[in-house]
């Protein structure tokens, strides 16, 4: 019998390999990874550099320790080319896979600005363990470096604390006027920024990033609005664009990221999607719970018993230490405003609709604590 194939080997793909195992012990069950193949937590690459963790403390599991623990192939540093679905095989180059079913769990390129200048192709990202590897080692050296970050998103933000904690000089561009612009309110944002800045970041906002270039083994920054800027290292953390270029070709349905229904299957019944590359019910939620929560069912569906995901509310705590901060957003496009409750050490948003109904919020500094209380009041992201 042909196996189960799972494309990738991030948190969506060995997370559901796992589910699966925990009542499927025998399926064939293969795992293909573009990467090395380690298993380990992505959220830890944006607070590593405080805790002085190297690459190597990063990751919980080889590949092949993997494969014995899921009793099953794990091919690392293997790309799938192409797959055909009415022929259930896949290609890695010039070599054909069967497959019995099919999970796409191939996560989200970090998007690249089209920035100008001789070093734009020095702009960096950190996306998965073999990019934080290439970091830490630009990081490295006696004298602390001089990091300019383009933007003040989660992951920028979450960088910026970090590596100011770890003793770097940090810099951060964004075309919007505070940082975490689509998750927090204004008054959220900037305490955020605030309490960052007291710490050395240093902002520059409501701007773009003009053109990048070399200055000798240094960067020159050069933004919008005139200013330059002297880094040895430029982050970019824009966002993310879910990968679909492989479902796209095989003809699934795709649109932002590849569609599926509520049992995470796709155009075709036999490929499921899940994690950062998944569409649903025109969301993409690139976080880990709702990874966790469709792995659960996927799992179950795959070792033989459907069952459609369920998505509850799922706030982010935002790895900002000097700013603790909970988000849980209201769905894009709902009516409603934020409310602000701002004390001396924290501040309490919520957003709620006409009728008073809790749709979302934001917690600030002693505010998180009202996460709790509050988190029960949400609807479900998707019931
Ligand atoms: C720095 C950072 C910090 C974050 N912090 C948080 C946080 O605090 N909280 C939170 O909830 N979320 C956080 N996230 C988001 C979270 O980490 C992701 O949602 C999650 O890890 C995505 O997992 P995934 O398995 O879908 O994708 P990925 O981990 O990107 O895995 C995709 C896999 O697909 C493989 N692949 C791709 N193309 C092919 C191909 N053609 N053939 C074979 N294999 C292929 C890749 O090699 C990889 O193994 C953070 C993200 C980043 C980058």
């Amino acid at each position: 019998m042909s196996p189960i194939i799972i494309l990738g080997s991030g948190l969506a793909g060995y997370n559901v390999a796992k589910e699966l195992r925990k009542t499927d012990k025998d399926t064939p069950l293969t795992v293909i990874s573009a990467d090395s193949g380690y298993f380990y937590s992505k959220p830890m690459l944006s607070n590593a550099l405080a805790q002085k963790k190297a690459p190597a403390a990063i990751a919980l599991n080889t590949a092949e320790q993997m494969a014995t623990q899921l009793n099953a192939t794990v091919r690392k540093q293997t790309r799938v080319t192409a797959i055909n679905p009415a022929a259930h095989t896949l290609q890695i180059g010039d070599e054909t896979l069967a497959y019995s079913r099919l999970v796409l769990a191939l996560g989200a390129d970090q998007i690249r600005l089209p920035i100008s200048g001789d070093a734009a192709n020095r702009i960096i990202t950190v996306n998965d363990l073999d990019d934080y590897g290439r970091f830490h080692e630009l990081l490295a050296g006696k004298r602390e470096k001089r990091v300019a970050i383009i933007g003040a998103g989660l992951i920028g933000s979450e960088f910026a604390n970090d590596l100011v904690v770890a003793g770097h000089q940090v810099e951060v561009i964004d075309i919007a006027n505070q940082p975490l612009g689509r998750l927090l309110p204004v008054e959220g944002g900037a305490m955020v920024r605030d309490k960052l800045q007291a710490m050395g970041v240093a902002w520059h906002f409501g701007t773009g990033t003009q053109s990048v270039d070399g200055d000798g083994a240094a960067i020159k920054v050069t933004l919008e609005n005139g200013t330059t800027l002297a880094a040895d290292i430029v982050l970019s953390a824009v966002g993310l664009k879910p990968r679909i270029a492989l479902a796209q070709a095989a003809g699934l349905k795709v649109n932002r990221g590849i569609v599926v229904n509520k049992n995470l299957q796709t155009s075709d019944p036999d490929i499921y999607a899940l994690g950062d590359c998944m569409e649903i019910e025109g969301l993409v939620m690139p976080f880990v719970m709702p990874i966790m929560h469709a792995a659960r069912a996927l799992g179950a569906t795959l070792a033989g018993k459907p069952t459609p995901v369920s998505f509850p509310a799922m706030p982010v705590l935002v790895k900002t230490p000097a700013c603790p901060t909970i988000v849980s957003p209201p769905a894009p496009g709902a009516a409603g405003e934020w409310q602000v409750e701002a004390g001396a050490e924290g501040i309490k948003s919520l957003f709620v609709d006409a009728s008073g109904k809790l749709l979302g919020f934001a917690l600030n500094g002693a505010a998180t604590a009202e996460r709790a209380k509050l988190l029960p009041l949400l609807p479900a992201v998707l019931a």
